[in-house]
């Protein structure tokens, strides 16, 4: 006999199920899409337990008729296409039939629902993918959904869910993607009893990004452009806002959320030489196409797109970000410079997910070195004199204060005191020369370095971040306090799931030198940190470190401190693009040799590259 049969249609669907429901937030994802599709208002959603035990889904929408009732749980049953034709056009949010079947194969599931024109509604009880009961009902019109006891028959899957709090947390990202994408709906969520979201549903984007964002969403310019039929509609953040991870970049194709390739390094691109590199923007998009043009089926989850013209949308995406952040002239230092850039990507490699540049805008670089001529005074006898002195942490915020307060004066003052202290000094002692001499710097990020037959080019922040990391690293094993009080405690507004992110891990926090607490509703407030930080950055610095924290996830221990200890150098290591004064270098290198092993950062990068005359010299054939 032959070992291979067909599957019964409940095994079947209990397989399928898996396809679409991973978890808890797929649920809630797949249930929401539905009441959008059925021209719902307001939707809201309780979860216990991260959804794990019970999630209930109310809308205000079409109803389900009578007849209707009992086949929607049949796979593949769908009110939205008729044929395979219809899918080149889709314009509703489900389409495959699959939704109502999975869920209900693996969970219990109890809906009632009812239609306008019906008198009475109905009630249906879908019990692992078995019609348990099934009668006439009175409800309100719409729809109201319960799923209990997800993954009950499919003990594998349940095994893989995470704890509740984190099972919350991928339902609220469902949630608030749902709301921006469609700004017109009312949203809510409440979990285990305490609200988490609510959004307006006025049809304005801005104050539903508000409404979960809190302040980040002022900082935000509206974006509206249309090229080649396609609408580019949105908010994109200053610079700001950006954040150590993508989480905050959010698309929408015809108010579906959809992770794209393309998309997103259009975003990035636009947003090139305004961010640090490692930063990614804070931007909400939604882009209306032709759905002739784009193809979602081609995965269950209907979260990737194909486009049938990858450079048309990538075209459209990055102009109308950069024109946006362009037309914001504040944000860009030298932006005439700028559109000439811009001018000059003209293809998208879809093949590589990178954006082409013109022949052209190649190769005009070429020779401009020989131009400008190597006529600069700084280049001879920058030898210094050996002094810790001034060989502080801060030697560079002190300098970096000055110029955040654009007061050039003060800068250049702060900058001759230094230089003043060090001529004293030189009448005091024998000057002590160091071996090696300070060229200059390149591109305001790199400093270069001659010593003996070698010359060094070191990365300003790679290296001051290795410096920062070792200093924490050292006094927190030494037992000294990392944290210094701030004279005015700062209050931060948060996501609900950021705010139970910090919550969990207060403790932690605590261990390199952040005194949080709790401060009314999503909010908290920070009374200490670190000692490297002056109070401007302590925003920054939190959000940092939420993202230092979801990375690191559950897995507690040594090394997770130091992650954290890594992002907290990093956040207070000097910036590329800063100019640094000579004394400042010194100190930096004068740091560098302190350390057991400078020429590396933490995460294995090098700090400095090194060249030798010898090669130098073969580049020029001279050997
Ligand atoms: P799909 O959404 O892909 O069509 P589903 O399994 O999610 O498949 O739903 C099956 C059908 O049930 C839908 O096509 C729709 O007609 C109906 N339906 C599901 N949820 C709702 C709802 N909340 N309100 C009205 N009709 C619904
Ligand atoms: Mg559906």
């Amino acid at each position: 006999m032959g070992k291979i049969i067909i599957l019964d249609e409940h095994t079947a669907n209990k397989i399928a199920a898996g396809e679409v429901v991973e978890r808890p937030a797929s649920v809630v994802k797949e249930l929401c899409e539905n009441s959008i599709d059925a021209g719902a208002t307001s939707i809201s959603v309780e979860i216990k337990n991260g959804g794990i035990s019970f999630i209930k889904i109310v809308d205000n929408g079409s109803g389900l008729n009578k007849d209707d009732v009992e086949i929607a749980f049949e796979k593949y049953s769908t009110s939205k296409i008729r044929s395979a034709e219809d899918l080149t056009s889709i314009s509703s949010m489900g389409f495959r039939g699959e939704a109502l079947a999975s869920i209900s194969a693996v969970s219990r599931l109890e809906m009632t629902t009812k239609t306008k024109d019906e008198k009475e509604g109905s009630r249906i009880l879908v019990q692992g993918g078995k019609v348990n009961a099934r009668q006439d009902y009175g409800c309100p019109i719409g729809t109201t959904i319960i799923v209990k006891e997800l993954f009950f028959n499919t003990p594998a899957r349940y095994k893989f869910l995470k704890k509740d709090y984190t099972e919350a947390g991928y339902i609220e990202d469902v949630l608030t993607m749902l709301a921006l994408g469609n700004p017109e709906i009312s949203f809510k969520l409440v979990s285990n009893g305490s609200m988490v979201l609510q959004t307006p549903g006025n049809n304005d984007l801005l104050s539903c990004a508000y409404s979960i964002f809190g302040n980040t969403a002022k900082a935000t310019i509206k974006v509206e452009c249309e090229q080649d039929d396609i609408t580019v509609f949105g908010l994109v953040g200053k610079p700001e806002t950006s954040r150590s991870n993508r989480s905050q970049e959010m698309f929408f194709i015809n108010s579906r959320i959809i992770k794209n390739k393309t998309i997103t390094s259009a975003v990035e691109e636009a947003y090139k030489t305004l961010l640090q590199v490692g930063k990614y923007p804070f931007v909400i998009l939604n882009i209306s196409i032709n759905p002739q043009m784009i193809d979602i089926n081609v995965h269950p989850t209907k979260q990737e797109v194909r486009f049938s013209d990858e450079n048309k949308i990538f075209s459209a995406v990055y102009h109308a970000v950069k024109n946006t952040l362009l037309g914001a002239q504040s944000l860009i230092p030298g932006s005439a410079e700028e559109s000439e850039h811009s001018k000059s990507i003209s293809y998208y490699d879809a093949e590589n997910h990178k954006p082409m540049f013109t022949e052209q805008a190649k190769k005009s670089d070429a020779g401009s070195l020989f131009r400008v001529g190597l006529k600069n005074e700084d280049f001879g006898n920058n030898y210094f004199k050996k002094d810790k002195s001034y060989g502080q942490t801060d030697y560079f915020k002190k300098n970096e204060s000055a110029i955040q307060q654009n007061n050039t004066s003060e800068a250049y003052e702060n900058i001759n005191i230094l230089e003043k202290e060090t001529n004293l000094e030189i009448q005091e002692a024998e000057p002590e020369y160091l071996p090696y001499k300070i060229v200059g710097t390149a591109f305001s990020t790199y400093i270069i370095v001659q010593m003996y037959e070698e010359l060094y080019i070191i990365d300003q922040h790679a290296a001051h971040e290795r410096v920062m990391f070792e200093k924490l690293k050292k006094d927190k094993k030494d037992g000294r306090q990392l944290s210094q009080m701030l004279l005015i405690p700062e209050v931060l507004e948060l996501k609900h799931k950021e705010f139970e992110l910090i919550s969990q891990n207060i403790e932690l926090l605590a261990s390199i030198g952040i005194i949080v607490e709790g401060f009314g509703v999503n909010s908290i407030k920070i009374n200490a940190v670190p000692y490297v930080f002056s109070k401007t950055d302590v925003k920054e610095l939190l959000f940092e470190l939420i993202d230092g924290l979801e990375e690191i996830g559950r897995e507690k221990n040594v090394t997770s401190e130091e992650k954290l200890l890594y992002r907290i150098a990093c956040k207070s290591a000097v910036k590329a693009n800063t100019s640094l004064s000579n004394q400042e270098i010194l100190a930096l290198i004068e740091d560098m040799n302190d350390l057991e092993n400078p020429f590396t950062c933490p995460h294995g990068r090098p700090t400095a590259i090194k060249m030798t005359k010898r090669e130098i010299e073969k580049k020029f054939g001279r050997t």
